[in-house]
This record gives C-alpha cells, sequence and structure tokens, in this order.
C-alpha cells in the first residue's frame, strides 16, 4: 500500500492554500465544501477569491509565501503556477511535520486527494497513488454510474433510524435482515427520488412491522472447480448474504476470499493426516446454524449434486423442516476440461459422456463392459488412487491400449497440471499427479494439441 487512504474531519480547522489562481480555486472549492477555516496566501487573487472572501468562507492573504502561515495549520495545498514555490511550501510543511499537497506533482507531496464520488454521507474515493490519473477517473466514471443520486438521503435517513432500530430488533442478525430489506427496498427508493417526506415515512414504518425475525435457511451452493470467475452471480450473491459458510477442500481460496468478510467459516474438509468431518456431523452443523437463525451457505466444490452428497445433506435438512435451496455450479468434468482444451464430445469422436466415480459403490463387469465403449468420453471423478484399477479394466474389456487418456490436476486454477498419454500409461501416470485430479479418458483427449488455450504450451 503506497498511501494510507483516510478521510479526514476538517470542519473548523485551520488550513492553509497557498496560490490564488484558477487550479488553487478547485483545492479551495473542496476545502470550503468541507468546512475548512482557509487561509489563502498568494501576490493575487482570481474574482473567484475576492467574491469567497465577501461571502466570508475564506480569508485572502496578499502576500508571498513565509513560514508564519503554516502556524496552527492542520494540513497545506501548494497551488501556484511557480514550481519552486510550490516546492519550498512542501518542504516546510514537512519540517513542521504538517500534511502537504502539492497541485500535480504527487512525488512532492505528503498526502494526495483521490477522485470522489460525493453522495455525502457516502463517500466514495478512487485513487492510483498519482500513477495513472485517468484510469482513476474512468473508473469514478464507472462507479458514479452505479451510485444513485438519492444515496445520500438514504445513508442520511438511515442515520437517524439507526437507535430505533436498535431498540427495536434486538438480535444482530434481525437488524441486519431489516437494513438489508430497507436498503434494497424499491418502494421506499422511489418514495425518496420523489422526495414525498410522507410516502416515506409510511413505507419506514410498514418495513418495521413487515420485517419478521429471520428464519434460518440453508443455501446448497457449487463453487465451481475452482476458478472464482466460473463460480454463478447467484452462488456470488448467497456467499455475500451468508451468515454462515460451511466449505470443504475443494472450495478453493480464490472463491473463499469472495465469502461476505463477516461471515463465520467452518472448515469440515479432509486435512492429509486428521480424518474428515463425518456427514452426520456436517449435517448437524447446517441444522443447528439454521435453527439459531443464520443464513447458511453449504459451498461444494464443482456441482453440489455431482458426486458432492448434495442431496444426502438435504434429505436432513428436509427432516428437520429447514427450507433450502440449491445453485448449481460447474462440475469438475466441464471446467476441467474446457480449461484444458478437451471437448467432451465431437461429432467424429465422442457421441456421449460418462461421468464416473473411481471411488465408492462398485461396478460388476456388465458395466464396465457399457463403460468401455467406443465414440464416447470417459471422465473419472476420485480415480487417481484407482488409476491402476481403471486402467486393468478398461484393458479387460478389450478398450485399445492406445486409446488417448489425460489427467487434469487442479483444473483452472493458475497451477493447473495437464498430462496426457495413452490407457497403458495411465497408473504410471496417475503417479507424477496430485489430488484433485480428474481422469479423461477418449479419443476427444487428442484435440488438446489444437484447442488449449489457458496457460502456455508447454
Ligand atoms: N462435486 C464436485 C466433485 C466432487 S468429487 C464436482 O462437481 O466437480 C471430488 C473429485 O472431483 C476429485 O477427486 C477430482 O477427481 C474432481 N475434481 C474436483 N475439482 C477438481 C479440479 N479443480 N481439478 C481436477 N479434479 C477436480
Amino acid at each position: 500500500m503506497d498511501y494510507f487512504p483516510i478521510f479526514c474531519q476538517l470542519k473548523d480547522k485551520p488550513c492553509l492554500l497557498v496560490g490564488g489562481g484558477e487550479i488553487a480555486e478547485r483545492k479551495a472549492r473542496l476545502l470550503i465544501d468541507a468546512g475548512a477555516i482557509l487561509s489563502v496566501v498568494a501576490p493575487s487573487f482570481t474574482p473567484q477569491f475576492i467574491q469567497w472572501q465577501t461571502e466570508q468562507k475564506l480569508t485572502c492573504i496578499k502576500a508571498s509565501f513565509s513560514v508564519d502561515y503554516l502556524l496552527g495549520k492542520w494540513l497545506v495545498i501548494a497551488a501556484t503556477d511557480n514550481e519552486q514555490v510550490n516546492q519550498q511550501v512542501f518542504q516546510t510543511a514537512s519540517e513542521k511535520q504538517i500534511f502537504c499537497n502539492v497541485v500535480d506533482s504527487p512525488e512532492q507531496a505528503s498526502f494526495i486527494m483521490p477522485s470522489v464520488i460525493d453522495r455525502s454521507p457516502i463517500m466514495v474515493a478512487i485513487s492510483s497513488g498519482g500513477k495513472a490519473p485517468v484510469l482513476a477517473r474512468i473508473l469514478r466514471e464507472k462507479v458514479e454510474q452505479l451510485l444513485p443520486t438519492s444515496l445520500g438521503v438514504v445513508a442520511d435517513i438511515a442515520g437517524k433510524l439507526r437507535s430505533k432500530v436498535k431498540q427495536h430488533f434486538k438480535s444482530i442478525t434481525a437488524r441486519r435482515y431489516f437494513w438489508e430489506q430497507f436498503f434494497a427496498d424499491k418502494a421506499l427508493q422511489a418514495e425518496i427520488e420523489a422526495k414525498r417526506d410522507n410516502g416515506i415515512e409510511q413505507r419506514i414504518n410498514q418495513l418495521f412491522s413487515a420485517t419478521l425475525p429471520p428464519q434460518g435457511s440453508v443455501a446448497l451452493v457449487g463453487a465451481g472447480p475452482g476458478d472464482a470467475g466460473l463460480m454463478t452471480i447467484k452462488g456470488l450473491q448467497q456467499c455475500q448474504q451468508a451468515d454462515v459458510v460451511v466449505y470443504d477442500r475443494l472450495v478453493s481460496d480464490e472463491v473463499m476470499a469472495l465469502v461476505r468478510r463477516d461471515a463465520q467459516r467452518i472448515y469440515v474438509g479432509k486435512q492429509a493426516g486428521f480424518h474428515c468431518v463425518a456427514q452426520d456431523e456436517i449435517n448437524q452443523i447446517l441444522i443447528n446454524e439454521a435453527t439459531a437463525g443464520k443464513r447458511v451457505v453449504r459451498l461444494k466444490g464443482g456441482d453440489p449434486f455431482i458426486f458432492g452428497r448434495g442431496s444426502e445433506e438435504l434429505e436432513a435438512l428436509i427432516d428437520s423442516q429447514i427450507p433450502f435451496s440449491v445453485v448449481p455450479g460447474i462440475t469438475a468434468a466441464s471446467g476441467c476440461t474446457t480449461y484444458a482444451g478437451i471437448p467432451l464430445t465431437h461429432r467424429d469422436y465422442a457421441q456421449s459422456v460418462r461421468f464416473i466415480t473411481g471411488h465408492g459403490k462398485g461396478l460388476n463387469d456388465a458395466q464396465w463392459q457399457c463403460i468401455a465403449q467406443k465414440n464416447q468420453t470417459l471422465v473419472f471423478y476420485m480415480g487417481l488412487a484407482k488409476a491402476a484399477f481403471i486402467q486393468e479394466k478398461l484393458l479387460s474389456q478389450n478398450m485399445s491400449s492406445t486409446t488417448p487418456v489425460a489427467i487434469i490436476e487442479k483444473g483452472t486454477l493458475a497451477c493447473q497440471k495437464m498430462i496426457a498419454g495413452q490407457l497403458h500409461q495411465l497408473s504410471e501416470m496417475a503417479k507424477t499427479m496430485e489430488s484433485p485430479s480428474l481422469i479423461i479418458v477418449g479419443d476427444v483427449v487428442t484435440l488438446n494439441e489444437k484447442l488449449q488455450w489457458f496457460q502456455s504450451k508447454k
């Protein structure tokens, strides 16, 4: 962090502006708006300065800058068109440990001024640390479009309601729930935009009586295979509203970074050398948290309904009459193969796809016979440790030993790794890879050579 961002309270605090020209005018306007007691030192002043003086908004001192003018000042801005004078102001202010900004010269300043969107009391400040002011301005314009002009009024009303809300809703969760309704309420926004005081009051009263204490719920959310950009917008919304997030090993750090900062995080995944939390225990955590009125997100890697035991968790919630919803996610088979440049189907090579668990309940020989058919793509989840077994089963069903295979490790993440080979090499290939890894079997694997787009070719 090159600069420490703060908002200064300048109301009734003596500040100094050096310079009486047009550039200085812009700075003077800001300092006046902030309520500073402003002295302006310059050999001459624009008519605007003289007018402000007449309106008693500032004091003009017709003189050259000298150290005496710094006495008792909290903050100084040098805005003359004379570099030497600006430099002198900065040096003298620094010796006195007074924060000083030099217009258009961030390297000579002890504070810089950001690009500002003013919806007081809401203020958004954007800075590029003096490195790319145009980019800061473009960003400001973008943010500006997102923020309705009535935002300041909304924040003011909220400020006045705070103590009433605190009295009315006893728990923090209930209060947060009220505020979320309050800020999202379209009817209230319409009344505010139209400046109808009666309507605003009525709507607020309705919100007070309509806001029921929140009922706990669970959202089962698919986080996708790793790249946070692959989570759905619905999934993201759930993560940002959650009180509690229960997650496991496959959920990437990138995705966890998008979870609401104040949400409690409960890890229920496997750690090397430790047992994973038993399924019953996970179910119980979900039930307990939701029963306490919390909005729980059960975050799972990929899609929660594909080898995710998501449905088992929902059954437990149904038994406890806890409301739930499900947000699908991009499953590893889809995400990892796409990022590896392997299409799961292709008119010439594969007319169907099978998702198969390498773990779990056994498949009989008849099933392996179907699996080993041509013109399809096989995707084995949780197959890394069982690669030798998978290889043997497929070969025993007369699948060609030269059938193309690939293993994709940590797919869609920056550290994604992929190796390709032939079926007879699968178990050897698996020894060089780590979990989580996906095994792909089928002719589509060869398309990777042409279609690889993510990461450069090795
Ligand atoms: N519900 C998840 C799958 C859970 S089973 C989904 O829809 O994707 C766990 C297995 O998924 C892992 O053993 C691995 O085979 C596969 N997997 C999940 N994420 C992966 C990733 N980023 N890269 C490679 N394999 C992954």
